[in-house]
């Protein structure tokens, strides 16, 4: 078994590095009680290294990143630095593409004693994960657009066998480990439009194949528009999602807003050999430099790196490091210690970084 984990560290811009910091004090806490560590490897990228240099994303990076254990990442782009074609810089989307990083993983959960948007009371049981499909859908038109003169635009979706098969199968094993987690049935619902469009129609029935695949596993569908409705009137029913890339986009920042704010929400964006964890906002350039950032969705993000080594290489040490960052979570927050300024209160990224760290010690 490894006596230390390699990862790479791309913090990015705004408050990308601010939040990377604090997951650098909670891994190095984590360290200290499970006895195995993590050298964190610093690199460049982003949008202020793309005005710096004239690259967003340097080769050397990207084989540091490839020769790693697991991917850390903050966040990247800034709104005043635009490519020539007037696009923003998100060198997200091409580490996703080089390393084939197909599953788009959102888990979601609401905290006890932070509050909730929705008032209900079974918001506060809002636990799901929403499975993206990150190579092809909608976003296979990006740097393709058809555009015809003045007058036409045409972008495309491309749906594959391939590609629907194997995020299918991601989102089922996925809901098999909760399942057995929790000691209930686990269930998968794909979300698509395949009363309208050929190509979700095509998504449906590859979905259904291999849904006939995993017989214990619950699984139904569901049409995107109906889904953004039922997400807001009853999101504690549902267990894993499954969805094409562009719905996959929407509707992940939709369930980020059901537990309050965007520094909750982790991410993991994972392939079969490479997994890269992030936080689910971005650089936030409104409170970059403040610090005001919650960290929160850095650090379960570091979590989910944690338990994806655990899964990869059998060392137990590394699932115990997760559950016991997310339990230190829970703790800071049932006992009121802090309160992030996203959800009024008047707790920073250092207060709620040293509070994780002291549940984390004790
Ligand atoms: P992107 O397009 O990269 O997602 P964005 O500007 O649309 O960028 P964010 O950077 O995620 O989205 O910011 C959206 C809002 O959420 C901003 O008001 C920002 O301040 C807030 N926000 C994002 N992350 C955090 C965080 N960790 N803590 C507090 N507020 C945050």
């Amino acid at each position: 078994m490894k006596q230390s984990h390699h990862i790479a560290v791309l913090a990015g811009d705004g408050i990308g590095p601010e939040v990377m910091r604090a997951a650098e004090a909670v891994l190095a806490a984590t360290a200290r009680r499970i006895g195995t560590g993590f050298a964190l490897e610093w690199l460049p990228a982003g949008a202020q290294h793309y005005q710096d240099t004239g690259e967003a994303l340097p080769d050397a990076t990207l084989r540091a990143c490839e020769s790693a254990d697991a991917i850390l990442f903050g966040a990247m782009g800034l709104p005043h630095v635009r490519g020539a074609d007037g696009t923003e810089i998100i060198p997200q989307i091409d580490l996703r593409m080089a390393f084939d990083l197909y599953a788009g993983v959102r888990p979601i959960r609401t905290f006890p004693g932070l509050p909730t948007p929705l008032a209900h009371p079974q918001a506060q049981q809002i636990d799901m994960v929403l499975v993206r499909e990150n190579t092809e859908g909608l976003f296979y038109a990006r740097g393709r657009g058809d555009v015809r003169g003045d007058e036409e635009v045409f972008d495309t979706m491309r749906i594959t066998r391939t590609g629907t098969a194997r995020i299918c199968e991601f989102a089922f094993r996925l809901a098999e480990r909760r399942a057995a987690q929790r000691g209930s049935a686990g269930r998968v619902t794909n979300v698509d439009k395949a009363n309208v469009f050929a190509s979700m129609a095509f998504f449906r029935k590859v979905f259904e194949e291999v849904a006939a695949r995993h017989p214990a596993v619950g699984a139904d569908s569901a049409y995107v528009d109906a889904m953004a409705l039922n997400l807001v009137l009853k999101p504690w029913t549902y267990d894993v999602l499954v969805t094409e890339n562009m719905f996959g986009d929407i509707l992940s920042d939709l369930i980020a807003a059901l537990v309050g704010g965007m520094g909750m929400a982790p991410s993991g964006d994972i392939g079969d050999k490479v997994g890269l964890f992030q936080p689910a906002h971005g650089t936030a350039p409104d409170i970059a430099g403040q610090g005001r950032a919650n960290p929160i969705a850095m650090l379960l993000s570091a979590a989910m790196m944690l338990d994806w080594l655990a899964g990869r290489g059998g060392d137990a040490r590394l699932s115990d490091g997760a559950a016991l960052i997310e339990r230190a979570v829970e703790q800071v927050f049932a006992t009121g210690q802090v309160r992030p300024m996203e959800f009024g209160g008047s707790d920073g990224t250092a207060a709620i970084t040293r509070a994780v760290v002291a549940a984390i010690d004790r």
